[in-house]
């Protein structure tokens, strides 16, 4: 009984990877992008590493893990040979130091503090940070996020910190089922990615733009999303948080 339902959870996996692959291409094509610009990130919360390793096999080479404890306990687990890996959830500074060196990339950069602090436990590891800066799009007290006004500043002072790469934003818009709004959304942050990558600033390339998520990724691709990130539409349901 147990190994027909694990079974039938690899077979959903795949069946849902091949939709979620051809349902990102056809959402650039229909607006004109070339598919190869947009990335498809497995958010991998709560599933399983055998489950994670499956999904690998499959070509996915991209993964967001949210919390820092739960990826250190899986990782071990996983095949990651030639998987990029980020920590896209929100980076409390007391965790910093754990997490440096052992991600690709950290996604949920959420105030200068963070900021300063990865730089400085980077410089300690010998290694430079790739960093993703999150806006707080829609504006919500419940999320973390620089507002899209500070941003032009504080990207400024963030690219003076040694020991990290400003390499893109990422956000999370209010979740909404009506795909006008999320587009509003979404345009805005393209518009923002696009601003202050023509500002050329030294230390940061606006090559990320991450946003998108299971249920709204074909309008974050028709907005110039360049990785969406994942979770339920391909492993299933999560069950807690
Ligand atoms: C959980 C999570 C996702 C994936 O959400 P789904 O709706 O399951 O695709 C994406 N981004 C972040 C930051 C998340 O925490």
């Amino acid at each position: 009984m147990e190994r027909s339902l694990t079974d039938k959870r690899f077979f959903d996996i795949e069946e849902n990877y091949k939709e979620l692959s051809s349902g990102i291409a056809e959402a650039a094509i229909k607006c004109g992008r070339d598919p190869q610009e947009v990335r498809f990130m497995a958010v991998t919360k709560t599933v399983e590493p055998i489950y994670i390793n499956h999904a690998l096999s499959l070509g996915l080479d991209l993964i967001g893990e949210n919390r820092v404890q739960e990826f250190m306990s899986k990782r071990d687990e996983l095949n990651l040979a030639g998987v990029e890996k980020h920590l896209i959830g929100h980076l409390q500074t007391n965790k910093v130091k754990q997490i440096v060196g052992n991600v690709d990339f950290i996604d949920g950069v959420d105030s200068l503090k963070v900021a300063k602090e990865i730089g400085k436990a980077s410089l300690k590891a010998g290694i430079s940070t790739d960093i993703l800066l999150e806006i707080n799009i829609g504006g919500e007290e419940s999320k973390f996020g620089f507002t899209p006004e500070s941003i032009g500043e504080t990207v400024c002072e963030i690219a003076e910190i040694e020991g990290v790469r400003v390499r893109g934003l990422m956000a999370i818009p209010p979740i909404c089922d009506d795909s006008v709004k999320n587009r509003i959304f979404f345009e805005n942050m393209h518009r923002l990615f696009i601003d202050i990558g023509a500002k050329k600033i030294h230390n940061v390339s606006m090559d990320i733009l991450s946003m998108g998520m299971s249920g709204d990724y074909q309008d974050a691709v028709a907005c110039g999303s360049t990785m969406v990130r994942i979770g339920s539409a391909l492993f299933g349901a999560r069950n807690y948080r």
